[in-house]
């Protein structure tokens, strides 16, 4: 087998609702997908959802867009990879990290499309390539973007109703706000949903994060993600609270993670298919987790169906990968049917809904990442 082809397409899906975050400084939207294609006709599909203003601690990593991707992409990366054996992933990866330093993102729509198209080639599920499918549903965490405390409270009974179990709150603008948020929504759900709370590094120092999350321990949070920026500041809230603590911003490759667990910085990973730079390398980020006693979940940036499928078969093949995840169940127009668990995107560029079952997703396990392009739907929702 040999490349022959790699395209990339930047879209753009219409939203649900804004979904605001402390760091963000513009709304999320365009992202670009990745058709690579082999001699033996079949594509496999990846996607790289670019965020210019989400990045590593102190801009260790920092943000692609889509314009740097079609770069990148076409101008750099698949040149280096046409005429190349795509099952040849690991070797790939060095090559590609050869050919350019840095971005991750890109190289991870390029390992999506390699997992894709080789378990369609072998007509076996991605996840096969990655050790096997360890769970056939994955549990879904409902992610509430920053806005007004009735908002967040409305939608955070509402996904209740359609069956999620566990809440993720954006926070981390401000403290006193931030604890009300969590004892308003806890007394709405009862105590029986999960809630955790996401500052994208929003506390200003780890004294004042430690005091926050101290106050919401009264109304139970499961863990608390990225509280402040840089890992030595990760490291003092760990001390100083009970509260679990997520390491997000601070962990994208094993480096960072071999870093965190030497610091005691955090005792959960937020393990992403893109920070590491794709699959392969994603299982080797939990790999290193999972030696320390760490437990991770699978987080995203609201990629559409073909990133939310490599997410996916990530957490099916990940032992450790035990916490909800926010994989949003982005869903066909046609096929919403007006529920919002999950959901982001009013489309998606996918033919088939993912299954969504008691806040569960169950993982696709037709060949490859399992999905199928709408193509009429790419033609819609391209953007030059
Ligand atoms: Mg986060």
């Amino acid at each position: 087998m040999k490349i022959t082809k790699i395209e990339t397409i930047p879209i753009r899906l219409p939203t649900r609702r804004v979904h605001q975050w402390a760091s963000l400084t513009t709304p999320i939207g365009v992202y670009v997908i990745v058709k690579l294609e082999i001699d033996e006709g079949l594509i496999g599909l990846g996607e790289a959802p670019v965020l210019k203003d989400w990045g590593g601690d102190h801009m260790k990593y920092y943000g692609e867009t889509p314009g740097t991707t079609l770069h990148v992409i076409n101008d750099i990366v698949a040149p280096a990879l046409i005429g190349q054996d795509p099952c040849r992933i690991e070797a790939l990866h060095s090559l590609m990290d050869k050919t350019i330093k840095g971005y991750p993102y890109c190289k991870a729509a390029i390992d999506m499309a390699l997992h894709d198209v080789v378990g369609r080639a072998f007509k076996i599920p991605a996840y096969q390539l990655l050790g096997g499918c360890y769970r056939e549903r994955v549990k879904v965490a409902h992610s509430i973007g920053l806005m007004e405390i009735n908002k967040a409270v409305e939608e955070a009974l509402q996904v209740k109703d359609e069956g999620i179990k566990t809440v993720k709150l954006k926070g981390g603008i401000e403290s006193k706000r931030d604890i009300d948020l969590v004892k308003q929504v806890r007394k709405a759900l009862g105590p029986d949903i999960e809630i955790t709370v996401d500052a994208n590094q929003g506390y200003p120092t780890a004294k004042s994060a430690a005091q926050t999350i101290k106050a919401m321990e009264e109304y139970g949070i499961l863990y608390m993600e990225q509280p402040v920026e840089g890992i030595d500041s990760m490291a003092e809230v760990t001390r100083r609270v009970n509260t679990p603590i997520m390491a997000d911003e601070s962990a994208w490759t094993t480096q960072d993670i071999l870093e965190i667990i030497q610091k005691k910085a955090a005792d959960i990973i937020s393990l992403y298919t893109t920070k590491p730079g794709g699959l392969l390398k994603a299982k080797k980020v939990a790999a290193i987790a999972e030696a320390a006693g760490l437990q991770l979940n699978v987080n995203g940036s609201v990629e559409t169906g073909v990133g939310n499928a490599a997410n996916l078969h990530l957490a099916a093949a990940t032992g450790p990968a035990t916490l909800a995840c926010v994989i949003p169940v982005s869903t066909p127009r046609e096929k919403t049917k007006g529920r919002i668990a999950g959901i982001y995107y009013q489309d998606d560029i996918v033919t088939e809904p993912f299954e969504f079952v008691d806040g569960e997703i169950l993982v696709p396990s037709k060949p490859g990442l399992g999905i199928e392009l709408d193509e009429d739907k790419i033609k819609r929702y391209r953007v030059e």
